[in-house]
C-alpha cells in the first residue's frame, strides 16, 4: 500500500518526507520565469519548521478546529501558512486577497462571516490591505497576524495535535460560478485518497514537478497542483497568475526552465497561448519534457486542443500531453481524466438536447465534446435528476459520485449538505454527491456537458449556453473572448403568457462605430438561429471585462442573467427589443 493510503493524517506524510530528504525543495516561488534571479525556495526541512512556529503560535490562541482564514497571494509565506493549520489541527479556509473589486471585498468577508474565523493570517506586505478591508468591512473581532516577521513560536515546542482521517483539514468555497460561495469540509483523508488516485493515474514519485499559477485558493490551484507533489515528496514551482494574464508566454517559459513535467489550467489560458504567444517566444522554447497538461475546470474545447498542440509542436510539445479532465470540490478535486491525450466525439446535436450522445461519421456536421477521461476512484452513475433514475451508456443525466474523496459536506449548511451530498437513487442506492453537471460515459469515458442551472431548455430542446457562444467566437472573430448566453421571460407576442428567450452578452475586442457593432448583433443572431435554430431576443455587446467572472475565471451565466434585467450590463451596444422593454 502507498504511503498515502497508510497516513493515519497528512501532517504524519509530511514529517516522513522531512526525515526522508529534509534538505530538497518542496516549494519554489519564482518571481520573474526566464530571470535568472528571483526565484526563492524552501526544503521539506524549511517548510516543516516554519509550519511548527505558526501552530505554536496559533495552538496558544485557539483550541484545534478553529478557523483560520489565509490572505495571502501565491508563494512561499501562504505555503508555510497552509501547512501551520495543518500542523496545528486548525481548519485552513482559503480565500483571494479582498483588494479591489467592491463584489471582491464583500466576498472575502462572506467567507470570513461564514466559517466563523477568529484569525487571519497574512504577510508584512499585505498587512495594511488587509487591516483596511477588515475594518471597512466591520469584522472588528479578527484577529490579523504576520507570518514573515518572526516573533511566533518555537519550533520545538510544537506536539502533534491529535489528528486523524476525519479531521477537517480546510474549508475550500466554491467558486461561484451558479451560486453563493459554499464551504466545502476537506478532511485530512479525503486530501490523502484524492492525491493518491490522482499519483496512481499519472504516475506521481518523488521526482515530480509541477508548475503552477493557478491561485492557490482556487481548488484547481490548491489540490489540483500543490498538495499532488509535495504529498509525494516531489516539488511544486510557483508564479504569480498577474504573470501569467500579462504574457502567457512566461507560463511556458517556467515549464521549461524548472523542468516541470505537470502542468494545469482551463481552457482559456490554453486560448491565450495560441493567440498571443509570438513566433520568437515560441522558437525560445522546448516544451518536450511536458507530460501532463490538464485542461479542466471549465469547458474543454476541442478546437482549443488541436490549435495548442498544433502551435507549440516546434516546441517539442506532444499531442498526447494534453489531457481533460473534471473535478470539483465536493469531490475534494480530481474525479476524471485521460491517461494520455485527448478524445473527443462528435455526435447529433438533434439527439443531444434529448439527452442522447450519439456520435455521427466522421464527416457529417455534429457537436464536438472533448472527453474528460475514465473516472477513476469513484463509484459513479448517470443519473435523471428529476427521477433519480439510474441511465445506461450513452444517456445524458446528472454525474453522480460515490467514494472516499467526496468531502465532509458544506460547512455549517446541513440542508444543503443534505441536497447535494446525500442523494439517493431511484433503486434506493444511497450516499452520492449531486454534483450538479450534466454527463455521459461513453466507452468508459466522461464527457461533460454542462451544467444543469445554466441548461438553457426552449421548445423542449435543451441547449448548453457554452456551445452557443463558442459557435459565436468561431463565427464572429470580431468577439472577445469571454460570452455569456442565458434566457429570460418574454410575453407573447398575443400578450396571454410569456415564453423565454434568448439573450446573448459578449465581449467585443476594439470598439467598433454603433453601426458596426449593429451589423455585428444582426449576423450574431443569424448565426444562432441558423446553427442552433432558436431565435435571439437580444444581443448585448460589452467592452472587455464586461462578463462577469468568479475570482477563478469561471463565466457567471446567472450573474449575467440578473444584471440584464435589472438593466445593469452597461453595453456598449445593445439592442432595443420592445417585446423585453414592455416586460
Ligand atoms: P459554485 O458551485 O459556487 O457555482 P463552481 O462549481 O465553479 O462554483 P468548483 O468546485 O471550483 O466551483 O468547480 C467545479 C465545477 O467546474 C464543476 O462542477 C463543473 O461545473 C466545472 N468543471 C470542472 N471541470 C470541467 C470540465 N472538464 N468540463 C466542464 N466543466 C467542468
Ligand atoms: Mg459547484
Amino acid at each position: 500500500m502507498s504511503d498515502l493510503l497508510n497516513a493515519s493524517d497528512v501532517v504524519s506524510l509530511m514529517r516522513g518526507h522531512v526525515l526522508a530528504a529534509g534538505g530538497k525543495p518542496s516549494v519554489i516561488m519564482v518571481a520573474d520565469p526566464g530571470k535568472e534571479d528571483g526565484a526563492q525556495s524552501l526544503s521539506y526541512a524549511e517548510l516543516d519548521e516554519r509550519a511548527r512556529e505558526i501552530a505554536v503560535w496559533l495552538l496558544r490562541r485557539q483550541e484545534p478546529g478553529g478557523r483560520v482564514l489565509l490572505l495571502y497571494p501565491t508563494g512561499l509565506n501562504f505555503v508555510a501558512a497552509f501547512f501551520g493549520c495543518l500542523y496545528a489541527g486548525m481548519v485552513a479556509v482559503t480565500a483571494p486577497m479582498p483588494g479591489g473589486y467592491r463584489h471582491n471585498r464583500r466576498r472575502v468577508a462572506a467567507i470570513a462571516a461564514d466559517c466563523g474565523a477568529s484569525t487571519v493570517l497574512t504577510d508584512r506586505a499585505h498587512l495594511p490591505e488587509v487591516r483596511e478591508w477588515a475594518e471597512h468591512q466591520n469584522l472588528t473581532g479578527l484577529v490579523l497576524r504576520t507570518t514573515d516577521e518572526g516573533g511566533l513560536g518555537d519550533a520545538d515546542e510544537w506536539r502533534t495535535p491529535e489528528l486523524g482521517r476525519d479531521t477537517i483539514a480546510l474549508l475550500q468555497y466554491t467558486s461561484g460560478s451558479t451560486d453563493t460561495p459554499k464551504g466545502v469540509m476537506v478532511t485530512h483523508g479525503n486530501l490523502l485518497r484524492n492525491v493518491e488516485s490522482y499519483g496512481a493515474v499519472y504516475g506521481f514519485d518523488e521526482s515530480t514537478r509541477s508548475g503552477a499559477w493557478i491561485p492557490l485558493y482556487h481548488d484547481m490551484g490548491l489540490m489540483g497542483q500543490l498538495l499532488p507533489p509535495l504529498f509525494f515528496g516531489g516539488a511544486c514551482v510557483l508564479m504569480a497568475s498577474t504573470l501569467f494574464v500579462k504574457r502567457p508566454y512566461l507560463w511556458l517559459r517556467l515549464i521549461d526552465d524548472y523542468d516541470v513535467h505537470w502542468s494545469a489550467a482551463p481552457n482559456f489560458a490554453y486560448e491565450r497561448c495560441v493567440q498571443q504567444v509570438t513566433d520568437e517566444e515560441l522558437a525560445r522554447l522546448d516544451l518536450s519534457r511536458w507530460r501532463f497538461a490538464h485542461n479542466g475546470s471549465e469547458p474543454v474545447n476541442a478546437a482549443t486542443l488541436r490549435a495548442f498542440a498544433e502551435r507549440f509542436a516546434p516546441a517539442g510539445l506532444r499531442e498526447e500531453t494534453l489531457i481533460p479532465c473534471y473535478g470539483l470540490a465536493e469531490a475534494t478535486l480530481f474525479v476524471s481524466g485521460g491517461v494520455s491525450g485527448a478524445q473527443a466525439q462528435r455526435v447529433d446535436p438533434d439527439l443531444l438536447e434529448r439527452h442522447r450522445f450519439v456520435p455521427v461519421l466522421p464527416d457529417a456536421p455534429g457537436r464536438e465534446i472533448a472527453g474528460c477521461g475514465p473516472v477513476h476512484d469513484f463509484d459513479v452513475r448517470i443519473v435523471d435528476p428529476d427521477s433519480g433514475r439510474v441511465l445506461s451508456e450513452g444517456e445524458v443525466g446528472e454525474i453522480w459520485l460515490r467514494g472516499e474523496s467526496v468531502a465532509a459536506g458544506y460547512w455549517h449548511n446541513e440542508e444543503a449538505t443534505r441536497a447535494t451530498f446525500g442523494a439517493v437513487t431511484a433503486d434506493g442506492e444511497g450516499g452520492f454527491l449531486r454534483t450538479g453537471d450534466r454527463g455521459v460515459l461513453h466507452r468508459g469515458e466522461l464527457y461533460v456537458t454542462g451544467r444543469i442551472k445554466e441548461t438553457i431548455i426552449m421548445y423542449g430542446r435543451n441547449l448548453y449556453p457554452h456551445d452557443i457562444e463558442q459557435e459565436l467566437r468561431a463565427q464572429h472573430p470580431e468577439l472577445g473572448s469571454v460570452g455569456a448566453v442565458f434566457t429570460v421571460p418574454v410575453p407573447t407576442t398575443d400578450g396571454a403568457g410569456v415564453e423565454e428567450m434568448l439573450v446573448v452578452t459578449h465581449e467585443i475586442d476594439k470598439r467598433p462605430e454603433p453601426e458596426v457593432m449593429r451589423r455585428i448583433a444582426r449576423d450574431m443572431k443569424q448565426t444562432v438561429s441558423r446553427e442552433f435554430g432558436v431565435g435571439v431576443a437580444e444581443v448585448a455587446l460589452l467592452r472587455r471585462g464586461g462578463v462577469q467572472r468568479t475570482t477563478s475565471g469561471k463565466i457567471q451565466r446567472l450573474a449575467m442573467r440578473r444584471l440584464f434585467l435589472d438593466a445593469e450590463l452597461g453595453a456598449l451596444y445593445q439592442d432595443e427589443n420592445p417585446r423585453l422593454r414592455a416586460a
